[in-house]
Formats: structure tokens, C-alpha cells, sequence
């Protein structure tokens, strides 16, 4: 007979253990009571009704008897359970560093980024260029033959065609112009 009882951790089994010895010895007083409850029953001369109550007195007895004869037969088993730690190796993965004498250069080509050209306009509020107009001192009239001082306001009524300009006085001296009377160029 088992019994098993699973607990956190553990298990606990109850069994009776049959020591036949003592077993014998309970089959030996169980056959002496019923050897007792017969010849009481003849010397007695017990009527039905008495031998039925002789006999249940006789069973509990025997079994009062037997019980403690056979008593503490009852085994508690106790067993623990283990958790068994397994260390499993860790597979280690090692790594090798190779030094190449000789390393192959790899030349990879590299898309070379597309530059597209956008046209935008963009205005710009540049600075005015300067007109590269020489600044003559004297300016004279091939028409009137008179030469004048550049700011003179005689020379700016000399039409273009006949416009003749100058730094040097000489200039106009050695080619019989004369000098405005407004502005005096000789003088200046
Ligand atoms: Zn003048």
C-alpha cells in the first residue's frame, strides 16, 4: 500500500511494512481468541445471541491487539526533492585575428554624386559701375575754336561732333584755340 503526497519540494509516501513475524504472531492470537471464544462458548454454553456479542468482543479485542502488535508498521517516507544545477558549458566562440602579410586593397567605385546646375535668377542690387569716362581738364569747340575749364557751362553746349577734350593747355595753344572769356583756362 502507497500513499503519495506531493508537497512543494516534496514527496511523502506512507507504507506498511509487513514484518511477518509479527504477523504470525497476530495469525497465532487470532487463532488462540478463536480457540478461547469456542471452548467459552461450550463451557458457558452460550446461547446465539450471547455467542454473537462474545464474538464482536473477541474481534475488537483481537483487533485492539493486532493494532498494536502490528502498530507503528506504518512507514513515513519522506523524500525531498532535489533540483540537480546542470552547468552546461557555454560554447564559446573565439575569434582569430588573422595578419595578412600581403593586404588586398579592395577599390571600390564610389557613385559620384551628380551635380545638376539650376539656373535661378537672383536679383542683385549691384553698385553702380563706374563709367570709365576720362575726366579731361579742358575741353574745346573745333566749331568756335575756344577751349574752356571743364566745368565752364560754355562747354557743356559744345555739340559732340565738335568736341575736343584735352589735359593739356598746350594742347589747345598749339592748335590756335583760344581761351573763353568766361572762364579763363589760361589761368588755371
Ligand atoms: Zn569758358
Amino acid at each position: 500500500m502507497v500513499h503519495k503526497r506531493r508537497y512543494s519540494g516534496e514527496k511523502v509516501n506512507y507504507r506498511v511494512e509487513y514484518d511477518y513475524d509479527k504477523a504470525i504472531l497476530v495469525v497465532i492470537l487470532g487463532l488462540f481468541i478463536i480457540c478461547g471464544g469456542i471452548l467459552a462458548s461450550i463451557y458457558f454454553s452460550f446461547d446465539i445471541v450471547e455467542n454473537l456479542v462474545m464474538t464482536c468482543i473477541l474481534v475488537v479485542v483481537f483487533g485492539i491487539l493486532a493494532s498494536y502488535i502490528m502498530g507503528n508498521q506504518m512507514v513515513r517516507e519522506v523524500e525531498r526533492e532535489f533540483v540537480r544545477e546542470i552547468e552546461k558549458p557555454y560554447p564559446v566562440v573565439q575569434r582569430y585575428i588573422q595578419t595578412i602579410d600581403n593586404p588586398i586593397i579592395k577599390v571600390v567605385e564610389k557613385p559620384y554624386p551628380v551635380i545638376r546646375e539650376i539656373e535661378r535668377k537672383v536679383f542683385v542690387t549691384e553698385p553702380r559701375h563706374k563709367l570709365n569716362i576720362p575726366h579731361y581738364k579742358y575741353v574745346g569747340s573745333s566749331e568756335t575754336m575756344t577751349y574752356h575749364l571743364r566745368s565752364c557751362r560754355i562747354s557743356k553746349s559744345i555739340k559732340r561732333s565738335h568736341l575736343v577734350s584735352n589735359n593739356s593747355r598746350d594742347y589747345f595753344r598749339n592748335h590756335k584755340y583760344k581761351a573763353c572769356q568766361l572762364c579763363h583756362p589760361e589761368k588755371h
